[in-house]
């Protein structure tokens, strides 16, 4: 299903029985239209084909991004500001390419505005996300657990992975409804509570970036490469516990990346942002438990190992 003509796409499906659920559910937070699909595109795209749930909830609609396409300039905070609705439509078309139809916006779309990067003066803004008070931010979020009854949570670390004031925040939000989804004394009327089994955050091993930084450096044709210290929630091997093979979906997650084509520009198998610096684009992800039991495997292969899937009904 698909959002409606420049709508918002924060119920894009009617509530579904308990019995028509698919057995294994995914939940995961993201902070701006696009995260998702560089962070796990390939993930959704395999778990939505192979029947599961995947739920997406970003939490702003990036308003503040900058724009790569000359023809699209003036969509940006500082000229026209329609960035934000311009992107609820490139998620929407990513979306479709990774086969996934339930996206929502964190209270609805544009509940949230994006707070910028971390020391600018929008970081102030009233209504945007740094300035979300965390348990009115977490409520909506405890609302969609409550009714999708995920078994695993992906989000981003306690830095946001790269310091960003909003994926901050979202993970703040993340982990403030995992736990208050839980406790049925919180706010009954959202629901029965549930306990989210697995929550991950998205990593990247320090020698799987190193190797493709090299790699972009050879191959890739855009003007510079990134550092290791511009991605995302790089850490040691050893952090990480779980590496997802979506080889078979590389194709639908660089389809999902070129449809945010305001911020992201891919030529074959590497990307670059606004900044125009290469880096590789990876389709084996990784992540990190962070709650719950280790299902078998080092690294695990699957987000839902270890889970009595049937059982969590
Ligand atoms: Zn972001």
């Amino acid at each position: 299903m698909e959002a409606g003509a420049g709508g918002a796409v924060d119920r894009l499906l009617p509530m579904t029985a308990a019995t028509d659920r698919p057995t294994r559910r995914l939940l995961l937070v993201h902070a701006h239209p696009d995260d998702e699909s560089i962070n796990n595109g390939a993930t959704m795209a395999r778990y939505a084909a192979e029947g599961a749930s995947v739920t997406l909830v970003t939490c702003t609609l990036g308003e503040g991004g900058e724009v790569i396409p000359p023809g699209l300039a003036s969509l940006t905070a500082d000229r026209e500001d329609t960035l934000g609705t311009y992107r609820i439509g490139e998620l929407t078309a990513a979306m479709r390419e990774l086969g996934v139809d339930d996206v929502r916006f964190l209270g609805g779309a544009g509940r949230y505005r994006d707070s910028g990067m971390m020391g600018v003066p929008e970081n102030d803004a009233p209504g945007c996300f740094w300035r979300a008070e965390p348990d009115e931010a977490a409520g909506h979020l405890v609302a969609v657990v409550r009714e999708v009854r995920p078994q695993v949570l992906v989000t981003y670390d306690e830095q946001g992975g790269y310091g960003h004031p909003d994926h901050i925040q979202a993970h703040r939000v993340a982990m403030r409804a995992y736990r208050l989804a839980a406790d049925p004394g919180y706010r009954p009327e959202l629901g029965p509570a549930w306990r989210i089994a697995k929550v991950y955050y998205n990593r990247m091993p320090r020698s799987v970036i190193e190797q493709g930084l090299r790699d972009t450096a050879a191959k890739a044709l855009f003007p510079g490469v990134a550092a290791t210290g511009d991605i995302p929630g790089v850490v040691d091997d050893e952090v990480v516990t779980t590496a997802l093979d979506g080889t078979a979906y590389a194709g639908a997650k660089a389809a999902a990346m070129r449809a945010h084509a305001t911020q992201i520009t891919v030529d074959g198998e590497f990307f670059a942002l606004s900044n125009n610096l290469g880096q590789p684009l990876l389709a084996t992800e990784y992540y990190q438990l962070v709650h719950g039991e280790p299902g078998p495997g080092a690294p695990e292969p699957d987000l839902f190992a270890g889970l009595d899937a049937e059982a969590a009904r």
